[in-house]
């Protein structure tokens, strides 16, 4: 049996930080001009930490100015808005990220709506998801962007090809698969009410699992030599019982890897795949968004 090629997420992460890092140091040399993102966590999320300290990290390493704003988790809706109408008018900050989940009190979507569509980073802003699914020039949402650059890295051409998309959210599913429309991919996009769902991925040249479900996608749901991304990050016990027994856990994506492997042409680890990706196409597109607020070219 073949084995699928990895896709390292690893190394396109690195290289597209270094060329953020290229543009923002032209930036700075040509125009005078720094981008600067402006996270936001509300509450102590152990997993929404790790990404933000990761966020605000990298966007310094790539010479951004980078801000962190901590709110405590009983932080009211209004105090929020304030704060997201504060960086919208903030000449210094060009990318606004509201770390999400928010806790249960805030409305999320009256969040996302109230950070400026040119500063919205993250690409959720109704007006950027609208510009995306009118194949016009928008902030994109990062993961999906990140699973794109792996595609074409990796497949080249998409052009004709048959995507299969499992998984409709706004965060991942459907702008993933406006995406692959843009690249002249046929998509179907499947969810938890697709009927006959391995027969629907058997037909995928590409297919991107933004599911959520420990390794739900088998092995024979696979067409040989399909390119598949997999975005899906589940905490699960370990195999070995012992460590299971230990409350010891570990993190796999939506597809069954070990069987994949065997069916896949190309294949995205999880960890080391997808989830790298994220946070260096949040800085592409914080750079994005400041070349546009100073009426450059974007890059
Ligand atoms: P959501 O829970 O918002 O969406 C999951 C989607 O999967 C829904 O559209 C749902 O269908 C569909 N679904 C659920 N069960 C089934 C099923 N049995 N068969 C077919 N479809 C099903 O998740 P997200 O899109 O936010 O995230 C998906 C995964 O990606 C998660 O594991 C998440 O942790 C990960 N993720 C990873 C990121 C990264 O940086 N790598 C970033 C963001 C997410 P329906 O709409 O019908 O309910």
């Amino acid at each position: 049996m073949s084995q699928a090629k990895l896709i390292d997420g690893k190394i396109y992460a690195e290289r597209l930080r270094a060329q953020v890092a290229e543009q923002v140091a032209k930036l700075k040399a040509d125009h005078g001009l720094q981008p600067g993102l402006a996270v936001v966590l509300v509450g102590a999320d152990p997993a929404s930490e790790i990404y933000v300290r990761s966020k605000g990290e990298h966007s310094l390493a790539a010479g951004m100015h980078s801000v962190t704003h901590k709110l405590p988790a009983d932080t009211p809706q209004h105090d929020l808005l304030r704060l997201v109408g504060e960086l919208n008018a903030d000449p210094l900050i060009h990318g606004i990220l509201v770390q999400l989940p928010l806790p249960k009190h805030i409305e999320e979507r009256a969040v996302l709506a109230a950070i400026s569509p040119d500063k919205d980073v993250d690409g959720l802003h109704v007006v950027n998801a609208g510009r995306l699914a009118s194949g016009l020039p928008a902030l994109t949402p990062c993961t999906p962007l990140g699973c794109m650059i792996l595609l074409k890295e990796t497949v080249g051409d998409l052009s004709g090809l048959r995507a299969v998309v499992v998984g409709r959210s706004v965060l991942v599913g459907r702008p993933v698969a406006q995406l692959l429309l843009q690249s002249d991919c046929t998509v179907t996009i499947a969810h938890s009410r697709t009927r006959d769902l391995p027969a629907v991925c058997r037909e995928a040249d590409i297919l991107v699992a933004a599911v959520g479900r420990p390794r739900m996608i088998r092995g024979d749901w696979i067409k040989p030599g399909a390119a598949v991304i997999d975005v899906g990050i589940n905490r699960v016990p370990f195999d070995d019982p012992v460590k299971a027994a230990a409350g010891r856990t570990k993190v796999v994506g939506d597809v069954h890897f070990k069987e994949a492997m065997e069916v896949a042409g190309w294949i995205t680890p999880v960890p080391g795949g997808v989830g790298l990706m994220t946070v260096a196409v949040l800085l592409q597109n914080t750079v994005t968004a400041a070349r546009r607020q100073a009426g450059l070219e974007a890059s």
